[in-house]
């Protein structure tokens, strides 16, 4: 087995757009050595659809502080949505200014409007705003010369002393380790979707930091706070679960069993729907139900839901036709590593930002297209706390026992202590959504 030990000044690890947008607002003469475990690109944030939210103007400001609370269960750190809410304008113009193109009326931004929100405040690329988002920030990222960035890397530990975080271990694709030395070390490694068997995130994202935060007393806050949406495209095929937006419901279309009856009222809030899809689920014996929308207008679905027709047909269903097979999938993690405003954990040194990360935006429950606003605006207060505090002068290394990471399967360990860790928080919602 090889080992090899570095340093860099920042250590980001993920690079979805939490991450890339941290590394963007650090200063150039930080060295920053970025990492993820696929491919750069393979990141929930390239799949983010609807958009992302933001103040309209300032009228719009307690319309929105409070469709983001009523949302979140009145759970939300009103301090964390407050932030968020008065950056949104400035990272919008950011998101511009890296040629982001968001879609126009005219010479005004498209605002398009989603459910639980009671005005237009959305902007959006077509329906794949994640990709134009999150493609121009890598762009702008792989120009930078102080940043390195290396795909196929695991991280599978932290390094730290008497709470102080001093680096990571990470494993490559060959299954050699490394030891990367930081003064500062930001997780941006997303949600926890790849622990269920049904989620609409990539199969790899799997809640690591989580572990290794538990490992090391991090502080975690509402874990067990974990969004199911009711309808993903059911398939026996391995990989992430296709999702089918709300909005197939919202214009009407209807939930039938397997005898093809409709069971629920369909429009009923999230996690209703997804719960009365599991009874029926477990009624039929069958680990799916129909979604029919055969008697909807054909053109409206056409024009409205182009990219769902395609991927059905694409797995063999024609929807105009048939009722198609559904089944509810894990989709967002509201939960996380808590941190402060400036993204601080309880660890010195450690940050985490984005989805992995708990600001208590978004209480219980997110709010539809808060989350790339909320990834964006916290990964930028850490770059500059980081720049602020961090001190300029050599990363310092040390001799690693490397024998401790042999021969052990990190994905198995990590995703068993995770999963206790919901069950031992919330044993309704484990039973329900995660055996
Ligand atoms: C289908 C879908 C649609 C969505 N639609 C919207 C929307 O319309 N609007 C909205 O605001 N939000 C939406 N979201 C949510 C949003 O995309 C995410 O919450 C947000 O992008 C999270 O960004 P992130 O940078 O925190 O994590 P991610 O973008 O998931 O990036 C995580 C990164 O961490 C890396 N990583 C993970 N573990 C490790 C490890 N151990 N070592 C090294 N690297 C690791 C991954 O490889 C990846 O690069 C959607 C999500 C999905 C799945």
């Amino acid at each position: 087995m090889s080992y090899s030990t570095t340093s860099a000044d920042v250590i980001i690890v993920g690079t979805g757009a939490a991450g890339l947008f941290c590394a963007l607002h650090l200063p150039e003469n930080l060295s920053i050595y970025m990492l993820t475990k696929d491919t750069l690109e393979n990141s929930a944030s390239y799949l983010a659809q609807g958009g992302i939210a933001a103040l309209k103007d300032s009228e719009d400001y307690e319309d929105y502080f409070e469709d983001t609370l009523r949302a979140g269960h009145y759970e939300n750190s009103r301090k964390a949505v407050d932030t968020m809410i008065r950056q949104s304008p400035v990272i919008i113009r950011e998101l511009l200014d890296y040629h982001v193109n968001f879609d126009k009326k005219g010479d005004d931004l498209d605002l398009t409007k989603e459910g639980g929100h009671s005005a237009s405040r959305i902007l959006h690329h077509e329906d794949i705003t994640g990709q134009e988002i999150t493609s121009k920030l890598l762009q702008n990222v792989r120009e930078k010369k102080n940043i390195d960035l290396h795909e196929h890397t695991t991280m599978v530990d932290l390094i730290c002393e008497k709470n102080v975080c001093k680096g990571i271990i990470t494993q490559d694709a060959e299954g050699a380790f490394h030891a990367v030395f930081g003064k500062a070390v930001v997780l941006a490694t997303g949600g926890i979707g790849g622990l269920f068997k049904h989620s609409t995130a990539f199969r790899h994202i799997t809640g690591d930091s989580l572990a290794i935060a538990l490992k090391h007393n991090v502080l975690l806050k509402d874990i067990n706070y974990i969004q199911i949406h009711p309808t993903a495209l059911y398939s026996e095929k391995p990989g992430r679960s296709f999702l089918i937006s709300e909005a197939v419901r919202g214009e009407g279309g209807v939930l039938r069993n397997k005898n093809m009856e409709r069971f629920t009222d369909e429009l009923q809030p999230r996690d209703v729907v997804s719960a009365a899809i599991k009874k029926q689920m477990e009624i039929d014996g069958r680990g799916f139900v129909w979604l029919d929308v055969t008697h909807l207008d054909p053109e409206l679905i056409k024009s409205h839901f182009p990219n769902i027709l395609e991927h059905c047909k694409e797995e063999g269903y024609d929807i105009l036709k048939e009722p198609f097979p559904v089944t509810p999938a894990q989709h967002y993690f509201m939960g996380g590593i808590e941190v402060d405003l400036k993204g601080r954990t309880s660890m010195d040194n450690l940050y985490a930002i984005g989805e992995t990360s708990c600001t208590g935006v978004h209480g219980k429950n997110r709010l539809g297209s808060n989350s790339l606003l909320e990834s964006l605006v916290f990964a930028k207060r850490s770059a500059q706390n980081i720049e602020e505090t961090i001190p300029y002068e050599p990363t310092e290394t040390e001799e690693v026992d490397f024998s401790q990471y042999e021969g052990r399967d990190f994905a198995k360990e990590y995703r068993e202590i995770v999963l206790e860790e919901i069950k031992r928080r919330d044993k309704d919602f484990y039973e329900q959504w995660c055996t």
